[in-house]
């Protein structure tokens, strides 16, 4: 099941200083938060809502990390896809809890643990071979940005491979040798979000931040044969949750006002479809972010949600609907599986590269085995005893010494028997001259081929370092004294969390067995007893009751909120049509209609071009592969085109 947590930031300053009370209750033993309302009636119970763990104010970024985080990474190093969400109301954590304050150790947040985590292990590994790379995208207004690109003006698109699923065309990613190299990606990232916008604070609330981290491992398995895993981890820093300010007010046009947190409603939707266990469709296609995390919800990767809340009565409505959001969150199930020996892997690809590399650069006579029969054969041609023991290292140093000798080897030889022409006088000049150039052109190329050959070793020898490998190309530092105090810190994780369990667990049956435990002594005693539990039950039936009233009133503010939406985008819409109707001759309306295709990959309307470019444009057109199955009236149309596309309505 999808693991969700909930964490409670301090009292700010601010909040303090205006004298608000606090609302939030947390039990991390029993991995509860309790809320009670502000304006609450006398006698009016809190709230309570259990999780996987809670993490208060006094809560370090290290306790969030051993606990639930360091387990799923565990996880995607051994092949499973992972996701971590931070989901809340703007100002409650959640840049803090996935990046932290990146500059001091005790506050860097779940992304840079996971920095030294992964490397870390990786370098404590044996026999086996890691590729590890990095992207960073944003979406903002249902359109993706690649925040690692040079060119930031590219909207990227997202495809769907029936082999792998959806992906993102054209992504950028890096390939990363050690934290310094995924920290210097993560930085270039996180500037180039803060520069695209004017104020930080109000872009990030309105835009999903995705870091992405595959590695993929190689490993020879029990039959004899390599076999490489994949995980992918993703780690999401969501927008801000509280409802959009009514439309307008940010001076957006009401289109776009309805896209903003497009995502972020199409990820409850999905969220509900899956828990409510009748739903036969589970709307991923809504949004780019729940397409693009298909796999995170009700699919086959681990995911974990951490829900972030603000301790103070300001924020009580909107901590009630993330407690509510999470609550519903952790009843998803995945299904996660070990990504093995997948299609189309970086690291196959590289290794395939290195090999061609490898023995292009044998042919070249610039590897340690060949030079040395090279150098055999040379000396055997010069009469001389020759001496085995020279050039026996085949690894890598060898390979740039060899390059070296031999390349001078042959420079002098050149060099020598040019000399030799031009003191040869039995030459005629003509000749000599001949020869000469014949011998200059000799040694240009081989500086050609030096150089062809330095380029191919210097490749050769980049690709090789990206291949990561424990304790040689990665060497871990930490001593023994600090590995037993990690190990300590994971053993003492584990235990609170198998602890909160069971604690859970109690109270849960202690309620079911109340019943059959108790016996009675007397009438009366019977009476009281019973009484005791009849308040109770009520006391729960009430809560339940206000709890239907709370959502029945959520259900209808929402339902407000769409209407006027539509009411805004048919009045728009009237307008454009009227425009249409009344200044664009018919016979042009209907060349431009007949033009309209819905591009399915794309999902959007299109214009085809007017002439058309052979027949493949063509295809596109039957409305049926669309999905629709009527055929679209006019009006219909024009509305889609104008982008109001029925689904987003
Ligand atoms: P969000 O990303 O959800 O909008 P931020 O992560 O930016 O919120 O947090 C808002 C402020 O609260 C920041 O100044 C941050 O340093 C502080 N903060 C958030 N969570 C904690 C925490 N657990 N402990 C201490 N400070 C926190
Ligand atoms: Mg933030």
């Amino acid at each position: 099941a999808l693991k969700v947590v909930a964490r409670c930031r301090p009292m700010s300053r601010k909040e303090e200083a205006a004298g608000y009370e606090r609302v939030l209750e947390l039990d991390v033993k029993l991995g509860q938060v309790s809320i009670r309302n502000p304006r609450a009636a006398p006698g009016e119970l809190p709230k309570t809502f259990t999780f996987d763990a809670v993490y208060d104010a006094s809560s370090k970024q290290a306790d969030l990390y051993d606990e639930t985080v360091r387990p799923l990474i565990d996880s995607v190093l051994q092949g499973f896809n992972g996701t971590i969400f931070a989901y809340g109301q703007t100002g409650t954590g959640k840049t803090y809890t996935m990046q932290g304050a990146w500059a001091e150790p005790e506050k860097r947040g779940i992304i840079p643990m996971s920095f030294e985590h992964i490397f870390t292990h990786i370098s404590r590994s044996q026999n086996q071979q890691y590729l590890v790379r990095a992207s960073y995208l944003e979406i903002y207004q249902e359109e993706i940005r690649d925040l690692l690109a040079k060119d930031q003006s590219k909207k990227l698109e997202l495809k769907e491979n029936p082999e792998t699923g959806v992906y993102i065309k054209d992504l950028s990613s890096f390939v990363t040798k050690n934290v310094k190299e995924i920290e210097h990606v993560m930085n270039l990232g996180s500037q180039t979000r803060s520069v695209g916008s004017t104020n930080m604070n109000e872009h990030s609330s309105r835009s999903h931040a995705i870091f992405l981290i595959t590695i993929e491992c190689s490993e020879t398995g029990p039959d004899g044969e390599e076999h490489i895993r994949v995980g992918k981890l993703n780690l999401v820093d969501l927008a801000g949750s509280e409802r959009q300010s009514k439309m307008g007010a940010h001076g957006e046009r009401p289109k776009e006002a309805s896209k903003i947190n497009l995502s972020l409603s199409a990820l409850g939707n999905v969220i509900s479809a899956l828990v409510d266990g009748k739903s036969t469709h589970i709307p991923y296609r809504d949004s780019k972010l729940t397409r693009l995390l298909q796999d995170s919800l009700g699919g086959n990767a681990k995911t974990i949600m951490v829900a972030t809340l603000g301790p103070a009565s300001h924020s009580y409505d909107e901590s009630l609907s993330t407690l509510r959001f999470a609550n519903r969150a952790k009843n998803i199930k995945n299904k996660p599986r070990v990504n093995e020996d997948p299609k189309d892997t970086l690291l196959r690809e590289f290794q395939e590269e290195i090999v061609r590399l490898k023995a292009q650069l044998e042919k070249r006579g610039m590897l340690g085995k060949k030079r040395r029969r090279s150098s055999r054969r040379k000396k055997a041609v010069d009469g001389e005893s020759a001496t085995e023991n020279e050039g026996e290292d085949d690894n890598e140093d060898g390979l740039e010494k060899n390059m070296e000798n031999y390349l001078k080897e042959q420079k002098e030889r050149l060099e020598e028997e040019k000399a030799a022409i031009q003191d040869d006088h039995s030459l005629v000049s003509e000749e000599k001259q001949k020869l000469l150039q014949e011998k200059e052109k000799m040694i240009e190329d081989l500086r050609k081929e030096q150089e062809a050959t330095e380029l191919l070793a210097t490749k050769y020898k980049a690709m090789e370092s990206k291949l990561l490998i424990g304790g040689r190309t990665i060497v871990d530092h930490t001593n023994e004294q600090q590995k037993m105090l990690e190990l300590k810190r994971q053993e003492i994780a584990e235990q609170k969390r198998r602890e909160r369990e069971m604690q859970q667990e109690m109270l849960l049956r202690d309620e079911e067995t109340m019943e059959l435990r108790e016996t009675y002594t007397s009438l009366q005693q019977e009476v009281e007893i019973k009484t005791k539990k009849l308040k109770k039950l009520y006391a729960k039936l009430q809560a339940v009751k206000a709890e239907i009233q709370d959502q029945h009133d959520e259900y209808i503010r929402v339902r407000q909120d769409l209407e006027e939406a539509q009411n805004e985008q048919t009045r728009e819409l009237k307008l454009k049509y009227l425009i249409i109707e009344n200044f664009i001759p018919p016979e042009e309306k209907n060349k431009i209609m007949n033009r309209l295709y819905f591009d399915g990959e794309e999902d959007q309307w299109k214009f085809q071009p007017l002439v058309p470019t052979g027949g493949s444009q063509m295809k596109k057109r039957p409305t049926s592969a669309v999905g629709y199955k009527r055929p679209i009236s006019q009006y219909a149309r024009v509305a889609m085109a104008m982008g109001s596309h029925p689904r987003y309505r």
